[in-house]
């Protein structure tokens, strides 16, 4: 394991200190942070402005990226997957005069080295349709996840760690330097892991991911997705960055939330829902409920209603979300006709819920597949 510091955990402040200690001008700390975040360049030999001691020095002491790409996908509706191995040396510096490089061949399906699951996360970009530009970083948070969803690939083999603030930011730097992709302009952290139990990486990472020196990316374009812990998410609402807060409910009671969700054992809904009411009022913004609808189990008429009443409670909108089938996991994508009925008896009761597009289908799509799949190779 490198254990140099992470150019991705530093701010213009740590990296100046880091540089001042290694005898360079302080201002080389803003001219590597252009490079890296404006540029897309992590070769130290590459950034022209810097004297060649320069250069090597920040070789010598800085990593610029850490881990290495083990499988990257392409899905026919251009989404990109990439399984990302952080005990592995990476591979050669990713940059935009490198379009060799293994993160800008967008059309590999290989899983070329099998490494140790344990240190391996996904990440996922997302483009919208051909007329618009925006393009989603999915992002992980842990190794694994303790969580234990019933429906999930990365639950299946538990908790392996968390990832630092770097290797949050990473990921949706490197998703921003796949071939055909301008710049993320959105991030969600509904990859691997839950995000409130990462929280003071997770929140420093947002800092840098909407830091104008870093990704520069809106507060408001970006979405944390937790199965719902009440302490964390009135913890979150206090660090006032106006992000997106998403509920993972997946269940209208708590008797079928606490089958397909171990930790809702010690959650109940309505605890959830005072967590997000008090959300609302001190940020004012709208809690969002994902409810990923499993064929026979939680899609029924009657499951909407009950949907639709704890929607109203916490004045909340509602995404549906298809399940994308899991390879040894008893669950079903549900038919369209069932989708559709369900979003109709929510709309019908007032409640604002889409449904959301299933992107990727021809890769891993699901949450964890990827790492599931390569691990059992
Ligand atoms: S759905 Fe999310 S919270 Fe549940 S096991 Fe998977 S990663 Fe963890």
């Amino acid at each position: 394991m490198d254990d140099r510091p992470h150019l991705f955990d530093l701010t213009p402040q740590t990296l100046g200190e880091l540089i001042a200690d290694w005898g360079m001008p302080a201002f080389r700390a803003k001219q590597v942070l252009e490079w890296v975040y404006q540029q897309g360049v992590t070769d130290p030999q590459l950034m022209t402005n810097l004297g060649k001691a320069d250069r090597q020095t920040l070789a010598q002491n800085l990593c610029l990226v850490r881990g290495r790409v083990l499988g990257h996908q392409l899905a026919t509706d251009g989404t990109q997957k990439m399984l990302i191995d952080w005990s592995l040396p990476p591979d050669p510096p990713v940059s935009p005069v490198s379009p060799e490089s293994p993160q800008n061949q967008p059309d590999t399906h290989s899983l070329n080295v099998l490494g140790d699951s344990a240190s391996q996360t996904e990440c996922v970009m997302i483009p919208a349709d051909e007329s618009k530009p925006r393009r989603t970083a999915c992002i992980s948070s842990q190794i694994g996840c303790a969580v234990g969803c019933k429906f999930c690939a990365s639950g299946l083999g538990g908790l392996d760690g968390n990832l630092t603030a770097g290797q949050i930011i990473q990921q949706a730097w490197q998703l921003g330097q796949l071939k055909g992709v301008d710049r993320i302009s959105h991030i969600v952290f509904m990859g691997m892991g839950e995000p409130l139990a990462n929280f003071n990486e997770v929140t420093r990472a947002i800092q840098t991911l909407t830091a104008p020196w870093g990704l520069g990316i809106s507060a408001r374009r970006i979405t944390v997705s937790t199965v719902g812990l009440p302490s964390q998410i009135r913890k979150l609402a206090e660090i006032d960055i106006p992000i997106t807060l998403a509920v993972s409910l997946h269940a209208p009671n708590d008797e079928l939330r606490r089958q397909l969700i171990p930790w809702a054992k010690s959650v109940t809904i309505d605890q959830l829902i005072d967590a997000g009411r008090d959300y609302f009022k001190k940020t004012g913004r709208e809690v969002t409920l994902e409810y990923i609808l499993l064929g026979g189990v939680n899609d029924q008429p009657e499951h909407a209603h009950e949907l639709a009443h704890i929607a109203k409670r916490l004045r909340s909108n509602i995404n549906l979300i298809r399940y994308n089938e899991v390879a040894a996991l008893p669950f079903n994508r549900p038919a369209d006709p069932s989708v559709r009925q369900f979003q109709h008896v929510l709309q019908t009761a007032g409640v604002n819920c889409h449904i959301r597009a299933s992107r990727g289908r021809d890769i891993a799509a699901a949450c964890g597949q990827l790492r599931h799949e390569h691990r059992s190779v």
